[in-house]
């Protein structure tokens, strides 16, 4: 069900109310940015790894889709930060293909799901980025790595300047995140509680959140008015 009415727009910003009357059928943030009048660059920009922040994970690893279960409030959560402004990304190690416990299909049709859910509640992920490569594989995207994230700021031609967030359950997710100059976020969902006290202790400007809801509710009311809002 979408956390927001068509018409009645997003209680915490008017650039919800004129994206969405604006292009109710197409709800790209690439078109909500046009319609409420900012530039094409994007501004704001949030990171997500997936499984442990989106979805329950599990360390037998997410093999099916069967397997894949949202996490309380982190679809609704994700439409709303969009509805407030922020373009929203995933990043995630799939090391599973390359152990052979499921394939590229299997991977695809499970961001299908993700990918509907998120858009029937009101939303949408600019980019979802995958590392299916092994630690032994030496690779540049496997997360502490920053490859996906700079691709994703690469791709959505992110602003020198613009607000960044990487938002993660591991320690890996936080290294990555600083690597590629973003601000960080550890939820305590997925492996998270496991390294919030390494987290404070080696990464203290790191937010840590209870889950992804808390983390959206905190930026939301943190973040200064973004262009085209009063
Ligand atoms: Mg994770
Ligand atoms: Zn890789």
């Amino acid at each position: 069900m979408p956390i927001f009415e068509f018409g009645l727009g997003c209680a915490e910003c008017a650039m919800g109310r004129l994206a969405w009357n604006a292009d109710r059928d197409t709800i790209g943030l690439h078109r909500l940015t046009q319609a409420a009048g900012a530039t094409s660059r994007m501004d704001r920009l949030i990171i997500l790894d997936r499984d442990g922040v989106i979805n329950q994970d599990s360390d037998a690893y997410i093999k099916s889709l069967d397997e894949w279960h949202p996490l309380d409030g982190a679809v609704d959560a994700i439409a709303k930060l969009n509805h407030c402004g922020w373009t929203v990304a995933v990043a995630t190690n799939q090391s599973g293909i390359a152990r052979g416990y499921y394939t590229l299909d299997t991977l695809n049709a499970i961001h299908d799901r993700m990918s509907l859910l998120i858009q029937k509640a009101g939303g949408y992920l600019a980019a979802i980025e995958y590392c299916p490569h092994l630690p032994s594989d030496e690779c540049a995207c496997r997360k502490p790595k920053p490859g996906m994230l700079t691709n994703i700021i690469d791709h959505l031609r992110t602003d020198e300047d613009a607000d960044r967030w990487m938002v993660g359950d591991s320690l890996t997710d936080i290294q990555a995140g600083i690597a590629a100059r973003c601000r960080t976020v550890l939820v305590l969902t997925g492996k998270g509680s496991r390294f919030a006290s390494e987290v404070r202790r080696r990464y203290p400007d790191t937010w840590i959140c209870h889950d992804l809801a808390a983390f959206a509710e905190r930026l939301i009311s943190e973040s200064r008015p973004s262009v085209g809002e009063n």
